[in-house]
């Protein structure tokens, strides 16, 4: 490693000893420990948001870079938002969706479909979106039974995905390290590469690149054989991989074979759905694709209450009720699905998009991806890329051959870390971050998030020589 950095990656998040902080390091088990830190592993302490922007333990403001998670897609502290909540739990705070039901359900299911592209007409609300697409791809496998095809089950899935956390969607993962020490429904999945123009052969044009991806689709299909693959799941845009942006007509011609083999095409739209693209559902109106099913969550209720769903094609449901088997028994619910205060908060948050939030996102993206390109400058900067309000910078030892750098050298934490100390809070994916602010961000906002961005990296390849 370089010479020991001004500053160490974690120190500047390394919380202090805030009560809370105190309590979570015994206590509580956050998201993507390591073996050596498990249960250790507390992070800044947020007390509050406002806007684009939170404010930790110490004071300091910062804007939110990821939005949470990809989610405050409107931004945090909305008081529509928080009445909206308070007002259905004082109506009905739950009701038993196996018996009952709720009208905020109703009417939610009804707008999901009218934003939908094709024929998708029905939604079945799940708690977040790895149970989204577990339930696709649960619903994949009763379809296929139903039609007695109980062989046709092998679920598509690339290099650079992420799809969730339960089981099955997690074994469709195909970020680096993800699976390394995780076990998976191996047998159920075949892996295809990730469509990342950027890491494509050395000397390839992107048209060459694109045919190759659709060749390996249709080989891989032809090989394994469809009358065992009953899906393709992908993400229109690889978001946790690195938002890797797909060759234009890629996704196209990949829902065309799927078609032609009778290959259900699910696309998970977790972070691409309630405007990250300028939206409500990118797979039809960035990509013109009409999947047969379609997975979301985050965005749906801008991250205020954990709400996701998989909208389900007419064809698929109009399949089952005219089939063999009419009581053949979908086994599958959640105690918290179509949820009265998620569908409440989600119905309110879909007119916030609907009246102003999206144009705005349509309005400001192309600033936003302008801004950030200029961050190539920097020698450390392999590529910028993105679309939308979603953009990752991709860190590099060399840019003329594109090597990865040495995991050792913990560049995204680098920079996450001194951006922290600057005002900003950023993703850091080993040697990439990755930006999606809220999507109310103003330009001169946007200005602020490069500005620092750019000292964030200056300072980190001070840190490296
Ligand atoms: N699908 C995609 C594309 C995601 O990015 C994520 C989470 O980041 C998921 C599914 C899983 O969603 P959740 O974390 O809400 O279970």
């Amino acid at each position: 490693m370089a010479a020991q950095s001004k500053i160490k990656a974690s120190e500047i998040i390394e919380p202090g000893d805030d009560d809370a902080v105190a309590l979570a390091k015994r206590h509580l088990v956050q998201p993507w420990p390591y073996a050596g830190s498990v249960g250790n592993e507390a992070r800044a302490l947020i007390g509050e948001g406002d806007g684009i922007y939170i404010t930790d333990a110490s004071g300091k403001r910062l804007i939110d870079g990821p939005a949470g998670m990809w989610c405050i897609n409107v931004g945090h502290r909305r008081e529509e938002l928080a009445k909206v909540m308070y007002d259905q739990a004082m109506a009905l705070s739950y009701n038993t969706p196996w018996y009952t039901m709720n009208a905020p359900s109703a009417e939610l299911a009804k707008r999901i479909a009218d934003a939908a592209p094709g024929d998708l007409s029905h939604t079945f609300f799940t708690t977040g979106g790895s149970s989204a697409v577990e339930t696709a791809l649960r619903f994949m496998q009763f379809y296929n039974n139903v039609r007695g095809r109980p062989e046709k089950k092998l679920i598509l899935s690339r290099g650079g995905a992420y799809h969730g956390s339960t089981y099955l969607s997690a074994s469709l993962n195909g970020r680096p390290r993800d699976r390394d020490w995780m076990d998976g429904a191996d047998d159920l999945v075949v892996k295809l590469s990730s469509p990342d123009p950027f890491r494509r052969p050395k000397g390839m044009s992107t048209a060459a690149f694109t045919d190759f991806l659709v060749d390996q689709f249709r080989d891989t299909v032809a090989r394994v054989g469809a009358d065992r693959i009953g899906a393709f799941v992908g993400e229109p845009v690889q978001a946790s991989g690195g938002v890797i942006v797909p060759p234009d007509g890629y996704l196209k011609r990949i829902r065309e074979i799927c078609r032609e083999n009778d290959i259900l095409y699910v696309s998970d739209e977790v972070v691409t759905g309630f405007g990250r693209l300028g939206h409500v559902f990118a797979s039809g109106d960035v990509f013109g694709i009409d999947p047969d099913m379609i997975t979301f969550a985050k965005g749906v209720t801008s991250g205020y209450f954990p709400l996701g769903g998989v909208i389900i094609s007419e064809r698929l449901l109009e399949e089952l009720r005219r089939s063999n088997h009419p009581d053949a028994l979908f086994g599958h619910g959640l105690t918290y699905t179509s949820h009265p205060i998620g569908c409440a908060v989600a119905l309110k948050n879909l007119d916030l998009l609907e009246e102003g939030v999206l144009q705005h996102a349509r309005e400001i993206a192309p600033y936003f991806q302008a801004r950030l390109k200029t961050l190539e400058e920097l020698p450390l900067v392999g590529e910028v890329r993105g679309l939308g309000l979603m953009a990752c910078v991709e860190c590099v030892a060399d840019r003329e051959s594109k090597d990865p750098l040495q995991l050792d050298k913990d560049v995204g934490k680098r920079i996450d870390a001194h951006c922290h100390e600057l005002g900003l809070l950023v993703r850091p994916l080993i040697n990439m971050c990755v930006m999606s602010p809220p999507l109310i961000i103003s330009s001169e906002q946007v200005d602020d998030m490069v500005a620092i961005l750019r000292e964030g990296i200056s300072r980190t390849m001070d840190d490296l020589r």
